[in-house]
């Protein structure tokens, strides 16, 4: 396995990260916790104050009060994330953008702030959906998110459309909702001709989001892993690091 977090290692990521053209960004919980959202999986996040059974799809759908629940829950997660702003590790990879580099950006990330730090959407794949917005899950109209949030604020506890009276649900990816297929085949697609994957704050263990890195591997690309934590993919990254993702991007692209 590669050596970590030395000196060599750094220099080894920069010369790949220069010498690639279609780099294929993967990025989680890990790149936005720099921006001050916890990652709701780690110790203290909001899985250990609510119970993920609570919130699988087809509870939500089913049960009124599980909805009202599950808005509860949504509303403090994004009150994490309304007024976050991009890190240097968002800015580093909106660099790779302005120098030609970057193929594109598959985010498991709900949060917008790719976005926010100004890369171009049409390269951002989300793959768990965003919390920027709202759908009716009937008539499919749409709503930014803060408005709905307007209404919670006025007291309303479980919103629901007001063309059709149907069940409104952020558009984000639910457990047990399936992943959108098209987005979720973009993403394979981007794996199989990328040049490098740069995998950012992922712990690379929720699937099949996980499997974009390994099929870009098996593919020919070369394999970056920058999180603080070991991932089952370790073993197959040509390098790994296990440092602050913003320190790490701007000791090798420049501040
Ligand atoms: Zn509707």
């Amino acid at each position: 396995m590669a050596e970590l977090s030395n000196h060599g290692n750094l220099n080894r990521a920069k010369e790949l990260i220069f010498n690639s053209n279609k780099i294929l960004v993967f990025s989680g919980a890990g790149l936005s916790t720099e921006s001050g959202i916890p990652d709701f999986r780690s110790p203290g996040g909001i899985w250990s104050k609510y119970d993920p059974n609570d919130f699988y799809f087809d509870r939500i759908i089913a049960d009124e009060r599980a909805r009202e629940k599950y808005w509860k829950m949504s509303t403090e997660m994004w009150e994490t994330m309304k007024d976050a702003r991009p890190n240097k590790g968002h800015l580093a990879v909106k660099k790779l953008e302005d120098m030609g580099k970057l193929l594109c950006i598959v985010t498991q990330n709900i949060d917008n702030l790719h976005q926010k730090a100004g890369n171009s959407p049409e390269k951002i794949i989300e793959i768990h959906g965003t919390a920027i917005t709202v759908s009716c899950l009937s008539c499919r109209k749409k709503w930014p998110r803060a408005e709905i949030q307007e209404w919670i604020k006025q007291g309303i506890r479980v919103p629901q459309c007001d063309r059709c009276g149907g069940i409104l649900k952020p558009d984000t990816i639910s457990f047990g909702q399936a992943m959108p297929p098209d987005k979720l085949e973009l993403a394979y697609r981007m794996a199989q001709v990328c040049d490098l994957c740069l995998v950012l704050g992922s712990s690379l263990v929720v699937y099949p989001a996980a499997d974009i890195p390994h099929h870009a591997k098996r593919n020919g690309a070369n394999l970056i892993i920058i999180n603080r934590d070991p991932t089952p993919m370790d073993g197959l990254a040509d390098v790994v690091l296990r440092e602050s993702i913003g320190n790490v991007l701007e000791q090798i692209l420049g501040g």
